[in-house]
């Protein structure tokens, strides 16, 4: 048994138990069962059911929005927007499943040949509570409309949007086991991908819950997806329109309280503007309200829990007696911390050099671009950079030198549906959205006729 407790003021919001071994096998029998007859529609078909989710979705968004922010103190209008992102995410997907999915004929030496995208069969996912909303539909919905089932092991402190997530598909008609909430510890997980029900695993999350994951899922020679960390560089450049790129950055930074794989978690600023730049910045997060994520006036809440917190608490300070500077913040309350920015921060500091999952950011002077590409690259981790510049023409010619899954310029690293999302280096392998993410979870079959 386990409490849910309201990261803002501590109150408890609900209890749960994990299910057994017992209930757990069911469920995945369940699900194994409803593969058969869902891997069996046509695409059509399925996409029919995800049309009446987006009802669902709009009947639901209130609900769904005060149940994310009170178990992890989004403020509600970024949970009303993250549920909202789901919907886009779904009518992309009604617009473009068909044709990602359709029959590829290719020339060879026979009278025809062709491939075929079939469905695996039932497929885990682990999702966390950052997002717990956005990182599900990520997962689910483009594996959903190529046959497969999913059972998801949510993130235990969003046990209640979990329960609201399951609920949204049985209101939207869906044949009982296509979408199924597996309440388990993390413990459990690998338990579940032995099992030869899975056929697949799906992870976001950190590094600690990836390899573990990944492993169990290698053992048994199942395919996994992860999507763990980040560390992403944000660079001006001497020539970046400050006007432009100053409330970029912030939104980068701090919004859901910077708990974001793809926030921008390192500046990187052109030595000739760094002053002025700072100037800006600092005026700016100065001007974030912090204060109860149900107010719709509220920007900052708390940490998803108090552990968290003082987990960036203890990379601000150890970094500051390494001789980091606090330029703004730096205080903790309870589940609290305090928009922060750092300067005289060297590469080997903890802000620098690990992910920091809440609002702290250090900004680190550049004098070359070359420097500023060694520096974004000198961390273990490869989901994304952004880079403002007036000369966009001299970022495209240097795309390659930057070892991430994405490059964005003049805007900050964001999902879109349309564009694949994932990370290299300890930021995982596999991408989800667009074709590659509907594609991730499909037998590619070869068909031959002489
Ligand atoms: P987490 O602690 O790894 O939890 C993620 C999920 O994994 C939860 O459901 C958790 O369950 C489960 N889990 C934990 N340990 C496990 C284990 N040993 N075996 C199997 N499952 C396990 O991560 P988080 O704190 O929720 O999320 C923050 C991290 O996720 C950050 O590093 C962030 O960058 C990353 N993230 C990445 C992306 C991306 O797209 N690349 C997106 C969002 C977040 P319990 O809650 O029950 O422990």
């Amino acid at each position: 048994m386990f409490s849910i407790v309201n990261p803002f003021n501590t109150t408890f919001l609900s209890e749960h138990q994990y299910f057994t071994g017992v209930q757990v096998i069911k469920i995945l029998q369940n699900s194994d069962h409803t593969a058969h007859t869902w891997g069996a529609k046509t695409i059509a078909e399925r996409l029919n059911f995800i049309k009446t989710l987006i009802f669902s979705l709009t009947k639901s968004q209130h609900l769904m929005a005060k149940t994310c922010t009170l178990e992890m103190g989004k403020p509600i209008k970024q949970s009303v927007a993250e549920v909202e992102k789901c919907k886009l995410l779904c009518e992309y997907y009604l617009k473009n499943a068909e044709e990602f999915l359709k029959d590829r004929h290719i020339a060879a030496d026979g009278s025809e040949s062709f491939v075929t995208h079939e469905p695996l069969g039932v497929i885990l996912g682990v999702m966390p509570w950052n997002f717990p909303y956005w990182q599900v539909f990520r997962f689910a919905i483009p594996a959903i409309i190529a046959g497969n089932t999913v059972v998801v092991k949510h993130a235990s402190n969003v046990a209640g949007s979990a329960i609201l997530l399951e609920e949204l598909f049985k209101d939207a008609g869906f044949p009982e086991g296509v979408y199924t909430n597996l309440l388990i510890a993390g413990d459990q997980v690998k338990e579940v991908i032995d099992n030869p029900i899975i056929k697949a695993v799906s992870l976001t999350g950190s590094e600690k819950a990836g390899t573990s994951v990944a492993s169990a899922a290698a053992a048994q020679v199942k395919k996994s997806v992860l999507e763990l960390g980040g560390s992403n560089a944000l660079i001006i450049c001497a020539d970046a329109d400050l006007e432009t790129a100053v409330p970029i950055a912030i939104t980068a930074r701090f919004q859901n309280t910077g708990q974001s794989c793809i926030a921008a978690k390192r500046f990187l600023v052109h030595s000739s503007i760094f002053d002025v730049f700072m100037e800006k910045f600092i005026k700016g997060v100065a001007e974030l309200k912090s204060g109860d994520p149900m107010d719709e006036a509220t920007y900052i809440g708390p940490l998803a829990r108090v552990d968290l917190a003082e987990e960036v608490e203890k990379q601000v300070n150890d970094s500051v007696a390494m001789g980091a500077k606090i330029a703004i913040g730096g205080k903790r309350n309870n589940a609290f911390y305090e928009p922060t920015v750092l300067t005289n921060v060297t590469a080997d500091m903890p802000v620098f050099a690990e992910e920091v999952f809440g609002p702290a950011v250090p900004v680190v002077p550049f004098d070359t671009l070359e420097e500023a590409v060694k520096l974004s690259n000198a961390t273990g981790f490869g989901l994304g950079v952004s880079v403002f510049t007036t000369d966009v023409d001299a970022i495209k010619s240097k795309i390659s030198l930057f070892q991430e899954g994405a490059v964005f310029i003049n805007a900050m690293v964001k999902s879109d549906p349309a564009l694949p999302f994932g990370g290299i280096k300890r930021s995982g392998f596999g991408r989800e959205l667009a074709e590659n993410g509907i594609k991730e979870f499909v037998n590619v079959k070869t068909v031959f006729i002489a």
